[in-house]
This record gives C-alpha cells, sequence and structure tokens, in this order.
C-alpha cells in the first residue's frame, strides 16, 4: 500500500514525527494516515506507531491527527472469541471498580454505624430493656434507626448554643468596663482553639459525639445513683453533663474575650527600659 501512495505523490516524503526524508532511510514503510496534503501529510509507520502509544499512555479516545483532526483507523488483528471475552471483562471491571469500592465503604459505614446504635441502645437502657427493645423493634426500625444514632449524635453536636448565649451576652450584658481606654473597638469573641488546625477538630468533634452516650451512662451513675431507670439516669446524666460543660465553656470563652478585649501593645521604648530594669536588677 505504501508503494501506491507513493506514485501519487511526486513532493519528497518527510516524516513529520522524526522529520527524516526518503533518502535518510530508504528502506522505511511509510504511511498517509489523515487527511492532510503535501509533504507534510508522510509518517514512518515506526514513528507514527511510537507516537500513538506515547499518545495512548495519557488518553484512551480515539487519537486524531493534530492537524486535520482526522481520527486514525487503527486495526487489531483477531485473537479470538476467549481474547474477546476476556477484554470484554476486564473492561467491565475496571468500569465498575470505582462504584463497588464506594458501594463497600458505604457498606461498611452503614453496619458500623448500626452496630454503634444497638451498644448504644444496650449501654443507655441497661443490657435487659436493650435487648428487649432490639428483639420487640421492627426490623425496618432497627435497620434505619439504629444507625441514624450516631448520625444524630454527630448532627448535635455542630448545634453550638454557648456561641449563641456568648453573642447575646455580649450584646446585652457586655460593658466594656475593661482595663483597655479603647472603648470603642470591640474585639471579636475568641476561639480557644487555633487556626488551621481543622481536621483536629473534626475528629475532636467526633470523638465528643460518639463518646458522649458513654460519658452521659457515667454522670448519670455518678450525679444520680438513686434513679433506677437506666434510660432515666442516662438522659439526666446527659443532660447534667451538656449543662456543665456548656456553662464552663461559656465562662472560659467569656474570661478569653475579656482577656483579648483587655490586652495593651507596649512602646518599644518600654520594653527596652523594662528588660534594662529587669537585667540591672537580677545582677
Ligand atoms: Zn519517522
Ligand atoms: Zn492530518
Amino acid at each position: 500500500m505504501p508503494g501506491n501512495i507513493m506514485a501519487l505523490q511526486p513532493s519528497e516524503k518527510h516524516c513529520w514525527v522524526c522529520f527524516a526524508t526518503e533518502q535518510d532511510d530508504p528502506g522505511a514503510e511509510w504511511l498517509s494516515p489523515c487527511r492532510c496534503r503535501g509533504s507534510t501529510k508522510w509518517v514512518h509507520l515506526t514513528c507514527l506507531q511510537y507516537w500513538l502509544d506515547t499518545r495512548l499512555r495519557v488518553s484512551q479516545q480515539p487519537i486524531r491527527c493534530q492537524l486535520c483532526e482526522v481520527a486514525y483507523s487503527v486495526i487489531f488483528p483477531q485473537m479470538g472469541p476467549l481474547v474477546d471475552f476476556l477484554r470484554v471483562v476486564d473492561r467491565t471491571l475496571t468500569a465498575i471498580g470505582p462504584y463497588g469500592t464506594l458501594g463497600l465503604l458505604v457498606g461498611t459505614a452503614y453496619w458500623t454505624a448500626l452496630s454503634y446504635g444497638a451498644v448504644t441502645v444496650v449501654q443507655v437502657m441497661g443490657r435487659a430493656n436493650g435487648m428487649m427493645a432490639i428483639r420487640g423493634a421492627r426490623p425496618v426500625l432497627l435497620l434505619s434507626g439504629l444507625p441514624a444514632i450516631p448520625v444524630l449524635l454527630i448532627l448535635g453536636k455542630t448545634v453550638r448554643w454557648n456561641d449563641c448565649v456568648l453573642k447575646l451576652w455580649q450584646k446585652c450584658c457586655y460593658e466594656p468596663k475593661l482595663p483597655s481606654d479603647n472603648q470603642q473597638y470591640l474585639p471579636p469573641i475568641p476561639v480557644d482553639e487555633p487556626r488551621g488546625k481543622r481536621q483536629f477538630l473534626t475528629s475532636r468533634m467526633l470523638c465528643g459525639a460518639l463518646m458522649f452516650p458513654s460519658i452521659a451512662v457515667l454522670t448519670g451513675q455518678l450525679l444520680f445513683p438513686s434513679v433506677t431507670s437506666h434510660l432515666q439516669r442516662a438522659l439526666l446524666g446527659g443532660s447534667a453533663y451538656v449543662l456543665l460543660k456548656g456553662v464552663l465553656k461559656v465562662y472560659f470563652t467569656k474570661q478569653l474575650f475579656i482577656m483579648h478585649a483587655g490586652r495593651r501593645i507596649l512602646n518599644y521604648g518600654d520594653v527596652q527600659r523594662a528588660e534594662r530594669h529587669r537585667d540591672g536588677s537580677g545582677n
């Protein structure tokens, strides 16, 4: 076939991959695989194959000529039905791979959440009552309700009622009777966690949310030992814990705010003088 094309094309052949001419390599096989005209339509068979292989490493799309954009017709030899079947299997597996992994991950998360929910029910309601509740409930309710327990715990943790209380305090009760003379400047409510540690904060929130049932049960046993019902005791313990922690947190943040609002920035001369004084008294 290259011989026929050579007869139609009087101008000298020029490989657009390696830039060699017919004289450079008289024995080479030439192709004109696209709609391009003139001497630039020619390419060595081996050069084009090498070029196709490098392109195929980046993209699985049909490869086109970069100038005329005609797709190269590449024909593979027939390898028999077994190879065809194996290719279909291979492609299908590659295609469903990501979905399979995703499904597996979702499934694992679901069963973990379900187990966590069941453990929590038993923990909060007491062993006998918890087991009875799980056995008595409808399967649909169990399969949807138990995994919802950790989800609700985590969602509950995102309700930041402390911040609302603090904002309310700042709005209504905060009088700038602070050491600072600059009364016009109201600093923002500080966060006690340093910035740039978001992952750490998220893991702290997750831990807090998932450990909450255990903490509620423990607090209940500590503060309300006279309550006989497991569930009531856990609910009381949980509420007491949330309230106590909230009050402490509001107090802490409020104090941080007052500390922040009362800060002073020293003049450099004063700093130097203080250092000299300290050195002098130290010696
Ligand atoms: Zn070439
Ligand atoms: Zn072309």
